[in-house]
């Protein structure tokens, strides 16, 4: 079987083809136009904004397991209404106060595992780009300005030229207030509403300001997705991701801009294949801070979660199902994950310097049959405890070689590829514990074997396990 995704565009799930299926890199791969509509940069990100970023990074790595070389993109908002009013609070300057939440974002993104886009545009750096794409479409007469020197987008004119509004999202006409015009970045659901471009330059901006051809003032979010990823990819590329909350207006936004200014090759669309993440309750509610279930990923580590059980719990679920994200779930992440680890310490233990000649197939090949199934992980996973449960069964039985064992934890290298599971974190054991470890040798040498099992305990009850293998006692923690 194909790789098949869901494309929110036509509402089914397709076979997924490369627009440009003879765009090859240096190695040969086909190359694949991703982009993933990032963060807008003046808070720490949320649990909810993450599951998208990590959405995207299983796109993006299972496509490149899949053989693509994939071009991804994420942006960086680093002007937008909320940060405005953040720079205006805080009194720092504009490149200043977005550097830090840029740098915070990264780093959360690296405790995720998520591998770094290829490239982070900020839209402060796109300006230009963002100018030009508003005067095509002002030339072709989509878009207009008001008195007070903003630019806005006219829904009736970009429909007015054949092209269509409501691609990504049915939007009912008749019952939306048509014909109002919005400011605002985000705006409400139900009004289809000329919106704002560029944005004429107030007083509250502060010093948040650039010439345009139209006066000073700043752009919209919309028009800066749309200008860097077609600054970047093309003004046709293969893949759109962002969360479902993006779809509209967002997204829809995004399509009227970059197809109302014309500057694709006919019959081509600004984005081939679009792809939403459903949205993240937090113990069965809408995250909001009232409610005390709204996370970052810093306030789940301070817990004593892990980023690799966060990443694990977010890749536990199918990405177009509403997942419900719990403490209770992240515990038993890290229940599965010991299970995992287990497994795989067991096998290269067994499988010491033995390289394997070629993965073994049966977990490769199950895990591409779900994942093929528009990134069903839910039944990847599944696949991979099942595989857990027979390498088990094998070393519980002596049945594993260490030529079979390097095989095994080779398909699980390849797998994992994709899943981004970083190894587990050995714990270092302290002095005092190193010690009883050692006191715990000395008397089984002494063949003082109560002794030995006395130390034991008592490193049990200190939390410690102590297993003897082949080369010698390991400490694991309990
Ligand atoms: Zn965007």
């Amino acid at each position: 079987m194909a790789l098949q995704l869901y494309n929110t565009l036509t509402r089914s799930i397709v076979p997924f083809e490369p627009l440009f299926p003879d765009h090859r890199d240096a190695d040969g791969k086909q190359v694949v136009g991703l982009y993933c509509c990032g963060p807008t940069v003046y808070d720490y990100g949320h649990i909810g904004n993450f599951r998208t970023f990590v959405f995207a990074d299983l796109v993006r790595r299972y496509l490149e397991f899949r053989g693509y070389s994939v071009q991804h993109v994420m942006n960086i908002t680093d002007v937008e209404d909320k940060i405005i009013r953040k720079v205006r609070e805080t009194g720092l300057p504009l490149l200043e106060f977005t550097a830090k939440y840029t740098d915070l974002f990264l780093q959360d993104l690296d405790s995720l595992s998520c591998l770094r886009p290829k490239e982070l545009p900020r839209a402060t750096n796109y300006i230009g780009q963002i100018i030009a794409l508003i005067e095509k479409l002002v030339a072709r007469g989509i878009a207009y300005k008001t008195s007070d020197g903003s630019v806005y987008f006219s829904i009736e004119k970009y429909q007015g030229c054949g092209c269509k509004y409501g691609q990504l999202v049915n939007l009912n006409f008749e019952a939306m207030r048509v014909g109002e015009r919005v400011a605002n970045d985000e705006y409400d659901k139900e009004s289809l509403a000329d919106f704002a471009l560029w944005k004429a330059r107030v007083p509250e901006d502060g010093p948040v300001f650039w010439p345009s051809p139209w006066g000073e003032g700043r752009p919209g979010w919309h028009i800066e997705c749309s200008a860097m990823s077609m600054a970047i990819l093309g003004p046709s590329f293969d893949l759109h991701l962002g969360g479902e909350d993006l779809a509209f207006p967002h997204h829809e936004d995004e399509i009227a801009q970059s197809e109302g200014a014309g500057v694709q090759v006919p019959g081509r669309p600004f984005v081939k294949h679009w792809m939403h993440g459903a949205h993240l309750l937090v113990e069965g509610k809408k995250m909001s801070k009232s409610l005390g279930n709204f996370f970052t990923v810093r306030d789940l580590v301070a817990k004593g979660y892990t980023g690799r059980e966060v990443r694990f719990l977010l890749l536990s679920a199918a990405y177009r199902e509403t997942f419900n994200f719990t403490l209770a779930g992240l515990d038993g992440a890290r229940t599965a994950l010991a299970r995992l680890d287990e497994c795989i310490g067991k096998l290269q233990e067994i499988a010491g310097s033995t390289q394997a000649t070629a993965p073994a197939a049966g977990l490769v090949d199950r895990f591409t049959q779900a994942m093929d199934d528009d990134l069903n992980v839910s039944s990847a996973w599944a696949a991979v405890f099942e595989w857990v449960r027979e390498q088990n069964r094998l070393l519980a039985a002596g049945q594993m070689t260490p030529a079979l064992a390097a095989a095994e934890l080779a398909a699980w290298k390849h797998v994992n590829t994709v899943f981004g599971i970083s190894a587990a974190a050995a714990p270092e054991a302290p002095a005092e514990i190193v010690a009883l470890a050692e006191a715990r040798v000395a008397a089984k040498k002494a063949k003082d074997f109560a002794r030995a099992d006395a130390i034991r305990n008592e490193l049990k009850a200190l939390g410690w396990a102590v297993e003897d293998t082949a080369k010698g006692p390991k400490l694991k923690r309990l």
